[in-house]
């Protein structure tokens, strides 16, 4: 293992902070890609790479690794530094604002740019057009902190075949984001990590990490046929995000058997010299992120849950009474649509609009932007 220490471009005279990558098995051929924590009050994640490290460690000191595979155990060294009033606020950045899982950025165009795509020749390996990403990703301004965060996780992640970024979500099944072209190769995944669900969409807005990295692919196509080329290159990047259940699903046998599916789809895509392992079976059909239906609170108040994270509910449902212990009232949040209650606001006072639950219906009903702020 070598460990890569790449230093982020100080905020203030006399601070530095820098993220750390572990780098295992032969570099030059097949490249995986594994971040935890880049909301860094989620610790799953946290957890679940240390127990990476561990099973990655062995495998290479046994001389079964296949191709190189890139772990990022903390990939936000400036949100776990934030703390507000005795607590971690790690979802964004407090001089900014931003939410550290958005705007990163679209490579397509200054990549494409470095590429000789005349009509005629034939389309730049796929080789070259990652070297092309990078180059494009190195040019990319980095003049604050966040900024070169942003710069450097990328840079890692934009040349590789496979990038895993490791979230959780507030109280939920374990679940997973991916695009509706990735998804067969995303599949063997889903069923090692036994995960309820999937949700799909072909670019959900917000430019979140693991789409800056998978649809790099699509756009440089697009390019090429608005520029009149013929031919294209595959969808080279399979990226997801998965959400390791809720944010106190954190145990040692969880992250365990966790770290042991990784591994397993790593092995079924040629990284590591192993026996296939079994794919256990599908648990649902991905559903369009489009159809996640969003549950509101109509008031402030405390929430009694009526039913668990992993409820299969029907339209009408109820899911949760927000109770508001001044006036007496009550109201009973229902599920909007048939589907899986797949994940609920942990904490249980809630503020009047604040959403609740999460609800995954078969139909795309939603428009527009599909991530949360
Ligand atoms: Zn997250």
């Amino acid at each position: 293992m070598i460990e890569v220490r790449h230093p982020l471009t100080a905020c203030a005279p006399g601070t530095t902070r820098e993220l750390v990558a572990l780098h295992y098995g032969p570099g030059g051929g097949a490249k995986a890609y594994l971040q935890a924590a880049l909301h860094a009050d989620e610790p799953p994640g946290l957890l679940l790479a240390w127990h990476l490290r561990r099973l990655l460690g062995e495998l290479e000191a046994a001389g079964r690794l296949r191709g190189e595979i890139v772990l990022v155990p903390m990939a936000n060294p400036i949100g776990h530094a934030q703390r507000l009033l005795g607590r971690g606020i790690g979802r964004f950045e407090l001089a900014s604002g931003e939410n550290f899982n958005r705007l990163y950025a679209n490579l397509a165009a200054a990549a494409y740019a470095r590429l000789d795509c005349t009509p005629g020749k034939p389309l730049p390996p796929l080789a070259e057009v990652r070297a092309a990403l990078r180059a494009a990703c190195e040019e990319l301004p980095a003049a604050g902190e966040l900024a070169s965060l942003r710069r450097i996780l990328l840079g890692l992640a934009i040349d590789a075949d496979h990038v895993l970024d490791l979230h959780c979500d507030n109280d939920a099944v374990m679940h997973i984001y991916t695009t509706p072209e990735l998804w067969p190769q995303v599949e063997p995944l889903a069923r090692l990590l036994g995960a309820e669900l999937a949700l799909v969409a072909g670019d959900s807005g917000g430019d979140p990490f693991d789409e800056s990295c998978s649809l790099a692919w699509s756009r440089l196509n697009a390019l090429h046929v608005a520029a009149g080329g013929s031919g294209s290159w595959p969808q080279a990047c399979v990226a997801v995000t998965v959400e390791l259940r809720g944010e106190i699903d954190v145990e040692h046998a969880l992250a365990a058997a966790d770290a042991q599916a990784i591994v397993g789809y790593l092995a079924t895509q040629g990284y590591v010299d192993a026996a296939m392992p079994e794919l256990p079976p599908l648990k649902r059909a991905p559903r369009p992120f489009a159809g996640s239906m969003p549950v509101y609170a109509p008031h402030g108040g405390v929430v009694a849950y009526r039913c668990a994270v992993g409820s299969e509910l029907r339209a009408g449902d109820p899911i949760a009474d927000v109770v508001d212990p001044l006036s007496g009232a009550l109201s009973t949040l229902t599920a909007p649509v048939d589907g899986l209650l797949y994940a609920r606001e942990i904490g249980r006072v809630v503020h009047a609009g604040q959403r609740v639950a999460k609800v995954a219906g078969e139909q795309a009903r939603r428009s527009g932007p599909l991530l949360s702020a």
